[in-house]
């Protein structure tokens, strides 16, 4: 049997990249998303647009959907995963930093869920993963902005899964702790990410992006009746 269209943003490397080699390992044709065409293009993987598209861009993000649904069907599945992490004390941080978690983390994901809803619903069935964080549920130090996101993306996917039960859709939260991928590089502070890298040491590494992947996974392969609400998975020794 055929199998519906999911789509992935941030496939372009660590947990993204893990979840489309899944799904597609799975057998599922694939709308693969990020700004880094290359590096999404050289997974090969089959049955699989590769697209690059800034998720705060709708437009873009809009074409690409369009024309991905053309070729393969309408979307079941949104991984809303693409998302950047800035430590920084509140005080010394460039503005800059926050508002780009914010426009990448909270709209990027809230425009991926606007764009494919109206479907799900008029076709009673879908389901959408919004990649949260052990620290949208706590707040660490460093990570106020980063807090204030992933807060955001629970409280969101809760509000939304509220909004559409009814109509069968399911809306589940994934939030992993430490997962070892590029995410730290982005920090500007070498001192705050030395801190990051020293705790992570201390606690035996983080979990790898395949083992979120597996979470994903697990969610969405229930049957259409079953929601996952929430998965939080971490290194055994985080806090
Ligand atoms: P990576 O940095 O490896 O991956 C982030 C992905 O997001 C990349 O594919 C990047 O692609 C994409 N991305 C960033 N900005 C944009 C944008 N504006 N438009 C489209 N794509 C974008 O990090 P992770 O795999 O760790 O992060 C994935 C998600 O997991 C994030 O939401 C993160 O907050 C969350 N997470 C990560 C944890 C960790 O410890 N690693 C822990 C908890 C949650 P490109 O640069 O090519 O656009």
């Amino acid at each position: 049997m055929t199998k519906p269209l999911v789509v992935i943003t941030g496939a372009s490397s660590g947990i993204g990249e893990a979840a489309a080699r899944k799904f597609s390992q799975e057998g599922y044709p694939l709308l693969l998303l990020a700004r880094r065409l290359e590096r999404m293009e050289s997974l090969g993987l089959p049955n699989s647009l590769c697209r690059q598209v800034d998720v705060t861009d709708r437009i873009a993000f809009r074409a690409a959907l369009e024309e991905a649904e053309e070729q393969y069907g309408p979307t079941d599945c949104l991984v809303n995963n693409a998302g950047i992490l800035r430590l920084g004390r509140m005080d010394t941080q460039d503005p800059q930093e926050w508002q780009l978690m914010f426009d990448i983390n909270v709209q990027g994901l809230l425009n991926g869920i606007h764009l494919v809803l109206a479907g799900m619903r008029r076709r009673k069935s879908g389901t959408l993963i919004n990649i949260s964080s052990v620290a949208g549920r706590k707040t660490f130090v460093n990570h106020a902005g980063y807090c204030g996101t992933k807060f955001a993306v629970h409280a969101i996917s809760e509000g939304i899964r509220e909004e559409v039960a009814d109509d069968n859709v399911r809306v589940v939260t994934i939030a992993p702790g430490i997962v070892e991928t590029e995410i730290l590089d982005h920090t500007t502070s070498d001192e705050i990410r030395q801190e990051y890298k020293d705790w992570k040491k201390e606690i035996g590494g983080g979990i790898r992006s395949e083992d979120t992947a597996e979470a994903i996974w697990y969610a969405y392969q229930q049957p259409q009746n079953v929601c996952i609400r929430e998965v939080v998975l971490a290194p055994t020794r985080q806090q």
